[in-house]
């Protein structure tokens, strides 16, 4: 849609660019949630795309993704045959409500920053210890784990003027074996939960979201039955309830999915 605000473009071309940003100016990635609805508060878009960042940087520590790469893009490229984490990112993509004609334009930077419960870029951050490095809007770097990066439904730790600069995802996440469950009120629909899982050695890292406000990550000894009964302590107070799940059903059908990932890493062993 038309943004009737907005009076000017920028494109920042290197980080001095950034520097200053204020309330009124919107981050531009994809744009396929910013120009999906008005956009009141802002008068300036800061189009990303400019800074040219590399999608994605392969090296024996990992994989770095940058903010602006394309959900597309990271889930067809090609990875080192050992990283088998990488079906995880199809997995995901395909957990969207998004089709693969919005993947195309939809970065996954774009995905994590919007910190929407049924974002499958957080829960993919989730299950493979992704690290997040923000440009703050000082000149200073942070980094963090996806559960400190988004705290609550379209709620980041981003300030205005912050910009989400990449995503790393440890070659020692990447090798190991990984696994998927969603559930939706209707077959293509939007996720009402959403757990991921990995399997590191005798443990199980679990990404819970979609049912819950954030995302939450649990580490567990690799048995489905410890792994449901974890999932279903989550407190009640993290689910949410809308159109697309009550809070409680949400509840119930995530302690399901967790067993159901804990079972398909452990061979069904119990
Ligand atoms: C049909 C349809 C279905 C959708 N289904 C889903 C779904 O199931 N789950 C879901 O989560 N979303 C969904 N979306 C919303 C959206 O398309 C995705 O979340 C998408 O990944 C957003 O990425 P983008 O690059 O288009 O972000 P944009 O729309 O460009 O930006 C989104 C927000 O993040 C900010 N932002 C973007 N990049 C950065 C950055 N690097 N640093 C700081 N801030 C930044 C922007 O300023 C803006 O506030 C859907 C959209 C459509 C049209």
């Amino acid at each position: 849609m038309d943004l009737h605000t907005i009076d000017s473009v920028m494109v920042p071309q290197d980080r001095s660019d950034l520097r200053g940003l204020g309330e009124q100016d919107g981050l531009l990635a994809g744009g396929t949630w910013l120009m999906s609805q008005p956009q009141p508060g802002l008068r300036r878009l800061v189009d990303l795309a400019g800074m040219r960042w590399p999608d994605l940087v392969v090296d024996s520590a990992g994989l770095q993704v940058a903010a602006t790469c394309s959900i597309e893009r990271l889930i067809n490229a090609s990875y080192p045959p050992d990283w088998r984490a990488t079906d995880l990112f199809g997995q995901c993509a395909r957990a969207l409500l998004a089709s693969f004609k919005i993947w195309r334009a939809a970065t996954v930077g774009g995905n994590i920053c919007l910190g929407l419960p049924a974002g499958a870029m957080i829960s993919l951050c989730a299950a493979l210890d992704a690290e997040l490095l923000i440009w703050r809007r000082d000149g200073s770097d942070e980094r963090c784990t996806v559960t400190e990066f988004v705290t609550g439904i379209n709620k980041t730790v981003l300030d205005s003027g912050d910009v989400l600069r990449a995503i790393f995802f440890p070659a020692a996440a990447l090798v190991q074996p990984t696994a998927l469950r969603k559930i939706a009120y209707s077959a293509l629909g939007r996720s009402g939960a959403l757990v991921t899982g990995r399997l590191d050695g005798h443990d199980i890292v679990l990404g819970v979201s979609a049912g819950t406000r954030r995302p939450i990550v649990l580490r567990l000894p690799a048995k489905p039955e410890r792994v449901f009964q974890a999932a279903a302590a989550i407190p009640g107070q993290e689910f949410h309830t809308d159109a697309h799940g009550t809070a409680d059903w949400r509840r119930a059908v995530t302690a399901q999915l967790a067993r159901e990932v804990a079972e398909e890493l452990t061979g069904g062993r119990p």
